[in-house]
């Protein structure tokens, strides 16, 4: 079917909307069996069985190499390595019509296409502090940014599925980022202002002391013992106990050190945001770097409720900022 309808002149927006009113499961619902299949095509997914030669009886191996079995790291292999067998198996598509097919669907991956109508050159170089970090709240998916001047995010994914609560969802660039800086400049003070950083300092050099004074000991009674003044056994037996505490001591040293060195993190990043925080008053704009050092994701959801997963939270406080754009 969609040989059929890409050689009938149909581009692939238009084959995944025919093949979501048609309820076909999509190559890896199929594969997993899923029963509850959403049908939702991406355009890569159509692409991808336009140009799968196992349609003409060709059989085709050797196309990924694992670096190890069972390893999840695929390789790409060049074609001219590839194990090619034609007429392997019966042909399920013409070959002609395989080719007019494939003749037909011009596809542009995303970022030549932008190029060409020349939007991204004409707005390209506005720093979009967001862009990657808006999420879909309905179906999970990443949502597009365009680069035009008025941007605005939309739900690609659901663009065929016109029956699903995101179809054709947007969002402006411009009032997200006013709601985003208000979250930001809070989740900063909020930051700011749980500074717990002096519970640990003394307990280490402690440890220390106590780890040498036990490794002392153990000395002392191997001389004991090689002075005849302990016998084998009372020897063995305080050994073992002696030991038992070092690796007690040892274990909570090393507690002690990671917990030292979180607090070293923290503290380097409490005086990245002192910095952040005045240029962010001073300037009244989000910046990349603020961005990515902050926000893990931002959920979008139709209604225009907006909430915000952060990357460092105070301690005991929810990970999670919401606010309405009204
Ligand atoms: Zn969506």
């Amino acid at each position: 079917m969609i040989f059929k309808l890409t050689s009938k002149g149909n581009n692939l927006t238009e084959i995944a909307s025919r093949l979501y009113v048609d309820k076909i499961p999509t190559p890896s619902e199929y594969k997993n069996g899923i029963e509850d299949c959403k049908c939702i095509w991406t355009n890569l997914a159509i692409y991808s069985i336009l140009y799968d030669e196992q349609y003409i009886g060709t059989y085709t191996a050797g196309k990924t190499s694992r670096s190890y079995v069972g390893s999840k790291n695929c390789k790409k292999i060049d074609k001219s390595k590839w194990i090619i067998i034609p007429n392997h198996h019966p042909a399920i598509i013409d070959e002609s019509l395989f080719k007019t097919a494939q003749e037909n669907i011009s596809y542009k991956p995303e970022p030549i296409n932008k190029r060409e109508n020349g939007t991204s050159q004409r707005y390209g170089n506005i720093e979009r502090p967001l862009k990657g970090k808006v999420v879909c709240g309905y179906c999970n998916h990443k949502m597009r940014l365009s680069s035009t001047r008025n941007a605005v995010f939309t739900c690609m994914y659901t663009m065929a599925a016109p029956d699903t609560p995101c179809h054709k969802f947007k969002i402006g660039n411009n009032e997200l980022s006013d709601v985003i800086y208000g979250l930001v400049c809070n989740h900063i003070d909020s930051l700011l202002q749980a500074d717990n950083a002096s519970n640990y300092t003394g307990n280490e050099t402690e440890t220390v002391d106590l780890i040498t004074e036990n490794k002392r000991k153990v000395r002392e009674m191997f001389e004991q013992f090689t002075r005849n003044e302990i016998n084998e056994d009372e020897f063995a037996s305080v050994k073992r106990q002696l030991n038992e505490e070092l690796k007690r001591l040892n274990q909570f040293n090393s507690t002690i050190n990671s917990e030292t060195g979180k607090l070293v993190s923290i503290q380097v990043i409490m005086n990245e945001l002192k910095k952040y925080a005045k240029q962010l008053k001073q300037e009244g704009t989000l910046s990349k770097s603020i961005i990515d050092l902050l926000v893990e994701k931002i959920n979008v959801y139709p209604g225009n409720r907006i909430t915000v997963e952060w990357i460092y939270s105070e301690p005991k406080s929810v990970d999670l900022s919401t606010a309405m754009i009204a």
